[in-house]
């Protein structure tokens, strides 16, 4: 991946875009800022160090977990070929949408629904990039990885997450690292903190 041309793209990316308007005059701030729903945009540095780690190349699917503003789909489709989006508040979605069309982004499919199941039809993928925390890995997204492919994911508890990176070798062999220590909202759904009982 060319570093330099994400760098680039990300820093002419105006991400006031991707706020409502009561919020645009923050946008240059560096921290999380609330999308509406009880959700957030995630801090831009680390929107760029999850999609360096990444790597999202333009031959690569990418699928990612938790639309939200748009923001991070933005940085992927410009590295990538095609990105698989997948909200689970159709309000959200439907929004990011229409940002993202009205800036010229064509290669971006949008789903509203549960994307810790992943989306079965379109895959495998070459990259997933989760931008909401789950407890454990989902299986499903496990299974939907190509070989050869990559997943970023925050795991942890609600308080705070490790950010891990998932590698499937050319034999399907999985690797899990990990990177940092986050804080992500929830991902509901069947990984959700939330609808564990066994905590
Ligand atoms: N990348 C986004 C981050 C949004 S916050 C941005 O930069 O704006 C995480 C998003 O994940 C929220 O919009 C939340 O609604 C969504 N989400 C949570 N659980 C989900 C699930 N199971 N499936 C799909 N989206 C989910």
């Amino acid at each position: 991946m060319d570093f330099n041309l994400l760098e680039n793209y990300f820093n002419s990316l105006d991400r006031s875009l991707f706020l409502d308007d009561n919020i645009k005059g923050y946008a240059n701030l560096d921290s999380p800022l609330p999308i509406g729903f009880g959700q957030t945009i995630s801090q831009p540095s680390l929107v760029l160090e999850m999609t360096r780690i990444l790597k999202p190349e333009k031959k690569n699917k990418v699928l990612e977990i938790g639309t939200g503003s748009g923001y991070q789909t933005a940085l992927l489709s410009y590295m990538a070929g095609a990105v698989y989006t997948v909200e689970i508040i159709p309000e959200l979605s439907m929004k990011a949408k229409e940002r993202l069309q009205t800036l010229g982004i064509m290669n971006v499919f949008y789903k509203i629904g549960d994307g810790s199941l992943g989306w079965m039809e379109h895959s495998p993928f070459d990259r997933i990039m989760v931008t909401a925390a789950a407890k454990k890995i989902p299986l499903e997204l496990m299974d939907q990885l190509n070989v050869e492919g990559r997943m970023v994911i925050p795991v942890g508890d609600e308080y705070i997450q490790e950010l891990q990176l998932v590698t499937k070798d050319i034999n399907g062999e999985i690797n899990i690292q990990m990177i940092n220590l986050v804080r992500f909202v929830e991902l509901v759904g069947k990984y959700g903190w939330s609808s564990f009982d066994d905590k």
